[in-house]
């Protein structure tokens, strides 16, 4: 694994996780560049209110 030198994400400023792509400009987690909301799926509602709130 020595030729990893090329960082395609860095950290995100919005959501402070490493997903942010450089090129592309916009987080892979959050949607930060993409759109102006944070992106967010109904599968996901476990990571972003925590556990046990779930709706639907
Ligand atoms: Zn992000």
């Amino acid at each position: 694994m020595g030729k990893r030198q090329k960082k395609s994400h860095t950290i995100c400023r919005r959501c402070g996780k490493h997903a942010y792509h450089v090129s592309h400009r916009y987080c892979a987690h959050c949607g930060f560049g993409r759109s102006s909301r944070i992106r967010q799926f109904n599968w996901q509602w476990k990571d972003v209110l925590g556990k046990g709130q779930r709706k639907i």
